[in-house]
């Protein structure tokens, strides 16, 4: 068969993905992208239509961080590509590789504001949000365009990039390209070797070593080495929410249940893939030592310094410094001091022991512990499920209550703390990995994407989506005393959010103990098929703000 000598736009980018190995595409489809969607599912790309663009997004931007390839959203013009950028500045800002294509309207038109159907200037819109921002002008270019945009997510510091591809372009054509896929998209950085030396001459230095672990390890997929390296040293770590699983949380130099002590006393600090952001309280004492010294493994420059001064930076990509940090410790050259240690271990018990107590306690309604420790259970006989949670104290209590085992097996909220990634990274995860996904949601955040369980649905994603039902943002007991309308926090109490599910076909269920949570999620485990369980929680229990309460101080309260 001779090649046609010439195929329209959508053809072009769909050769251009294949040619680079990109499997997946969500979007939402509307004009112009219908005939895209279409030919990549005639080519063997698989499309995941969803209900909304910025779930659509969440998802892309979870298949990048969950594979490395950049994931694929695709958008309509203007509204569509609005609501999908939400989804592009959180992907940047959590450093996932991601791509909304999008397409866009008559340039001559949107240029002069002549009022064209959907007129935007997108590429402007798109650009302080993203880490690049291309638009192919004519279809000879697409593979140029989209080239670029896969090697601008995945290389460095990972990030969403935008494509516009105005619809003259896919309804255009020109041969179909025989444009080589891009050689190594995100090559490896080395770290300079006098780096190298400075970070292990500190940490071999110190009495109170301590390993902080971050998404961007996880992401690095460098997993035995970040281990080796964290065993090597017999210093305490503590994982990032993300990094959870990258060494399991029941490993013994595992800090986590003993953050606050391990984070106050730490003399060195190594930051491996983590910012030294809100999230790990700037560096700032007395969250931290004033006297800490600080090493970051990173691979984006100017990421050093950006809050406590960084003493040994080392530069590269997390596979490659952790490795040559490896390589450079001497054998037993790291002495974290005994009573230290034992100091570490000590909290850890007793803070474990605190735990428990709480995760029994009788209760009636259920508080989150008490249903997160049946969660909790039923998930440490399928320990290889993925965990998806968000909400304020769903996410706060899941976070701690929930171990994870393996590495990029739990995905969350992530540096903005934005709420609405539930379903998307849900759908993403199950797609992506095969794995069962369990989505642990706060009721308030699961409306922010709700309506994807339809989309679960059509594709009979293994997904069981957990509603934590308190009625309300963080509580649901709020009186408004100056009208009759509902409190701002207020959500309808009587809700049953397991009869949605059941409109689409997926079973749902309704649990007001421990035990009814243990017998509906062991049910929807093994019928495999879309499940939402309805988990019926005090009004009364959660905390405006979860555990960041500090954060609704106004700032003249905040010097004092
Ligand atoms: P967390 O929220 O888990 O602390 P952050 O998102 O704050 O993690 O930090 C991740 C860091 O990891 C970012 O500074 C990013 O530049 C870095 N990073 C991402 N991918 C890599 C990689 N492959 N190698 C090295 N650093 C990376
Ligand atoms: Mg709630």
């Amino acid at each position: 068969m001779t090649e046609p000598e010439s195929v329209d736009g959508n053809e072009l980018v769909v050769h251009a993905l294949t040619a680079n190995g990109i499997p997946t595409i969500y979007g939402v489809v509307g004009i112009p992208i219908t005939d895209l969607a279409r030919t990549a599912q005639a080519r063997g790309i698989r499309y995941l239509g969803f209900r909304n663009e910025q779930a659509a997004g969440h998802a892309a931007a979870a298949a990048g961080y969950l594979t490395g390839r950049p994931g694929i959203c695709l958008t309509v013009s203007a509204p569509g590509f609005l609501n999908g950028l939400v989804a592009l500045a959180t992907a940047t800002t959590d450093c996932f590789p991601m791509i909304q294509i999008s397409g866009s309207s008559d340039r001559s038109v949107v240029d002069l504001e002549q009022g064209d159907y959907e007129e935007l200037d997108q590429l402007a819109a798109a650009r302080p949000f993203a880490k690049a921002a291309y638009r192919v002008d004519s279809p000879d270019l697409i593979g140029v365009g989209v080239g670029r945009a896969i090697r601008a997510a995945v290389s460095g510091r990972p990030g969403g990039v935008y494509l516009d591809l105005p619809a003259h372009v896919l309804a255009g054509s020109a041969p179909p390209t025989a444009r080589p896929p891009i050689v190594d998209p995100a090559p490896r950085q080395i770290p300079a070797p006098a780096a190298v030396e400075r970070a292990v001459a500190l940490l071999e230095g110190a009495q109170r070593p301590l390993i902080v672990l971050g998404k961007g390890a996880a992401y690095a997929r460098a997993d035995r080495v970040v281990r080796d390296f964290v065993e090597a040293t017999r210093a305490p770590f503590v994982p990032m929410s993300m990094a959870k699983g990258l060494l399991p949380d029941d490993h013994p130099q595992s800090a986590a249940a003993a953050r606050s002590l391990a984070l106050e006393t730490a003399d060195v600090v190594v930051l491996i893939g983590a910012r030294l952001n809100w999230l790990l309280e700037h560096g700032r004492s007395p969250r931290w030592s004033p006297d800490a010294q600080f090493v970051q493994l990173d691979i984006c420059a100017t990421e050093f310094d950006s809050n406590r001064p960084i003493a040994a930076p080392v530069l590269g990509d997390i596979g490659s410094s952790t490795a040559a940090l490896l390589a450079t410790l001497r054998p037993g050259g790291v002495r974290p001091s005994r009573d230290w240690l034992d100091e570490i271990v000590a909290a850890r018990r007793s803070n474990n022991a605190k735990m428990e107590d709480r995760l029994h306690s009788e209760v009636h309604p259920m508080n989150f512990a008490v249903a997160l420790r049946a969660v909790r259970d039923v998930l440490d006989r399928h320990r290889d499920t993925v965990v998806v949670s968000e909400g304020a104290n769903t996410l706060d209590n899941a976070r701690n209550i929930i171990p994870i085992h393996y590495p990029r097996h739990r995905l969350d909220v992530g540096t903005w703390g934005v709420m609405g990634v539930g379903l998307g990274y849900a759908i993403a995860a199950a797609v992506e990995t095969g794995h069962r996904v369990v989505a642990i949601e706060g009721d308030s955040a699961f409306g922010f994407s709700g309506m994807e369980i339809e989309t679960i649905c059509r594709y009979h994603l293994p997904i069981v989506v957990i509603v934590f039902n308190n009625g309300g943002v963080y509580r649901g007991d709020e009186v408004n005393v100056h009208s009759a309308d509902p409190a701002p926090t207020a959500l309808l109490r009587s809700s049953r959010y397991d009869t949605l599910i059941e409109a689409f076909g997926g079973v749902g269920y309704r649990a007001e103990t421990p035990e009814e949570v243990t017998v509906a999620l062991r049910s929807a485990i093994e019928s495999a098929g879309p499940a939402l369980i309805d988990c019926i929680i005090d009004p009364a229990v959660g905390t405006e703000s979860g555990h960041l309460q500090k954060l609704n101080r106004p700032a003249h309260e905040e010097e004092s």
